[in-house]
């Protein structure tokens, strides 16, 4: 599983969230059971509970490894933490209409964001096609569209690279980008790396 989503997160960044994570998938239908459009997410939360998901997965994982933490326990632990992420998901993703436990408590999240920068592919706002009508924001569950992203012509740290945002918006402002690819190329291209990560890990999962 690590390798897996590291190989993952390195060829598609937070697309593993958006793409390829069954988690994720759960997450996103919690979501859809909610308001449209969705409430915004706090960027506090986005960041800070993230962070501190993986502060205590991490140093839990490492503490219970130092300490000779016997097997039943750790499995325990662990698996509270999970039922946590499933609360998460039906109480505030459909609730709130939003990706909630995605956007602000998964840890790998926060890593497919911050290993995300060092792939190509990124969401690039046409400044010369937006009108800031702010379709866009409305059809975004990660809460990666406020405002001030709109205007400064990039999502923020928790986009998937979804493409939601690309269907929603009506000037055709919105689009896939990578350098040296036109943004038809590039989606095209990203779909494909997607696709494939996709076929592979059932290939996996079936051995
Ligand atoms: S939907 Fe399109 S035009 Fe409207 S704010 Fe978003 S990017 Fe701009
Ligand atoms: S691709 Fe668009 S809709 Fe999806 S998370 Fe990123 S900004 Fe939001």
């Amino acid at each position: 599983m690590p390798i897996l989503f590291a190989s993952a997160a390195l060829l598609v960044g937070p697309a593993w969230c958006s793409h390829l994570c069954y988690i994720g998938a759960w997450d996103d239908m919690a979501s859809r059971r909610g308001p449209t459009p969705a409430r915004p997410l706090s960027k506090r939360w986005i960041i800070g509970g993230r962070a501190s998901t993986l502060v205590i997965a991490c140093g839990g994982a490492l503490a219970m490894r130092l300490l000779g933490t016997p097997v039943e326990l750790a499995v325990t632990l662990a698996a509270i933490f999970g039922l946590a992420g499933i609360g998460v998901m039906l109480f505030l993703s459909r609730r709130l209409g939003a990706m909630v436990h995605c956007a602000t408590f998964c840890p790998m999240g926060l890593v497919g964001n911050i290993l995300g920068r060092l792939t190509p592919w990124r969401m690039h706002l046409g400044q010369d096609r937006c009108t800031r009508c702010g379709v866009c924001a409305r059809a975004c569950r990660y809460g990666a569209l406020t405002p001030q992203e709109i205007e400064a012509g990039r999502p923020g740290l928790s986009c998937t690279l979804c493409g939601d945002c690309v269907a929603a918006c009506p000037h055709a402002a919105m689009r896939y980008h990578a350098r040296g690819l036109a943004p038809d190329a590039a989606r095209a291209t990203f779909m494909v790396l997607a696709a494939a990560l996709h076929a592979v890990f059932l290939g996996v999962a079936r051995m």
